[in-house]
């Protein structure tokens, strides 16, 4: 079990500010996310694109924002269990118990849920007996790309990550490119490698097929795919990776007995605490009236939201408004360096 004073659900924008506002007052976070990268929405869908409207930075991107948010919160050494979602959320003695779907279990005084549109998940096969090869022969995602070297990988997907990862394991593996469509979605650049490859008979493509079987014991062993005709194609095979881009899913958040409105909650804006106590709702996940799906509104409701954890954590302190600027206990926890 990790003891902490916070659980923060979310490592979005929001989600990390909220842990440099928790550190600056003394509170330790532990941050759970279901990505298996940090800066939730930022990084996810739009990492390369220019934000303008965070206060004081006139232009910055998805990535270099979340790469600002990190440094910023380096000194709290908080840390991050990726590729976890937060499945079960219970009570017991004024403690909060927080399972993840890795079975791991933190007890914390308070939670802040930062978990923006909910949880991203790949978009997934619809054939039969697909779960069934789920991590053990069918990924949507690339750990290490090591895992597919040698090995004889089924590709499918018409956009980047398809495209990319078609390109990267066909130096290290025999790759089959398989597209529902003719064109691809992909940069121009990325096509124009794989037609090149595939002239060069580094890669296989195979459009306009989909995935129609999957065949196999214990093991992968093979799929058939189909053509606009309907004529199937057996093909034999290590693994298969589907790329066919992500869906969002407030998913187990929704059963934690949360007042809940369209899939936002509703919160006090005097602490962003949600109708249970001990547990808040910051970013896009929560509504109240007025209510800006902003990263800077997000910051605002970590700043709040943080001092209200503080009176529970630490019943027995009083919690003291200070600025950064002249406070010597902040700028120790911030780990700077004193002048004279
Ligand atoms: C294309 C685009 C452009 C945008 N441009 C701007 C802009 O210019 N300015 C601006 O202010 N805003 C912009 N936004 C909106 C901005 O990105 C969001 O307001 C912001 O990301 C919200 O941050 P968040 O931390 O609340 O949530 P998110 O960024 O959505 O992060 C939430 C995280 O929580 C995780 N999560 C959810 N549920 C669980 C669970 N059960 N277990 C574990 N993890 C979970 C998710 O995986 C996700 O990583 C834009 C959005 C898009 C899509």
């Amino acid at each position: 079990m990790i003891k902490t004073d916070v659980v923060v659900i979310g490592a979005g924008p929001v989600g990390l500010f909220a842990v440099h506002q928790l550190g600056i007052i003394g509170l330790k976070a532990e941050v759970i996310d279901n990505l298996d990268k940090i800066g939730g929405q930022c990084i996810e869908l739009y990492p390369d694109k220019p934000i303008y409207d965070i206060p004081a930075i006139p232009e910055c991107t998805g990535e270099s924002l979340t790469k600002s948010l990190l440094e910023q919160i380096k000194p709290f050494k908080a840390n991050f269990h990726l590729n976890e979602r937060v499945q079960a959320v219970s009570k017991d003695n004024n403690i909060w118990k927080v399972e993840t779907s890795k079975n791991k279990v933190f007890a914390a005084s308070n939670i802040i849920i930062a978990g923006g549109v909910g949880s991203f998940e790949p978009r997934k096969f619809s054939i039969k007996d697909i779960e069934k090869f789920e991590n053990k022969g069918v990924f949507y995602s690339v750990k290490n790309k090591n895992d597919f070297k040698n090995k004889k990988v089924c590709i499918f997907g018409g956009g980047d990550s398809a495209l990319d990862w078609a390109i990267e394991l066909s130096k290290i593996s025999e790759v089959i490119l398989i597209h529902r469509r003719n064109e691809f979605r992909g940069t121009q650049h990325s096509t124009q490698i794989i037609k090149k490859l595939e002239k060069e008979g580094k890669i296989k493509v195979k459009t306009p097929y989909q995935i129609n079987s999957i065949e196999g014991k214990d093991q992968l062993e093979s799929i058939t795919i189909k053509n606009e005709d309907g004529k199937t194609e057996t093909v034999r095979t290590d693994c298969v990776l589907g790329f066919f881009g992500l869906i969002m899913k407030l998913g187990p958040i929704a059963e934690w007995g949360l007042n809940l409105e369209k899939k936002t909650i509703p919160v006090n804006t005097e602490n962003f605490q949600t109708n249970k106590v001990g547990i808040f709702a910051i970013g896009d996940i929560c509504t109240y009236p007025g209510k800006l799906k902003l990263i800077l509104s997000g910051f605002h409701e970590g700043a709040l939201a943080a001092r209200a954890c503080f009176k529970i954590a630490k019943p027995n302190e009083t919690y003291r408004f200070e600025y950064t600027t002249t406070s010597k206990r902040i700028q120790e926890r911030l780990g700077v360096k004193k002048s004279d």
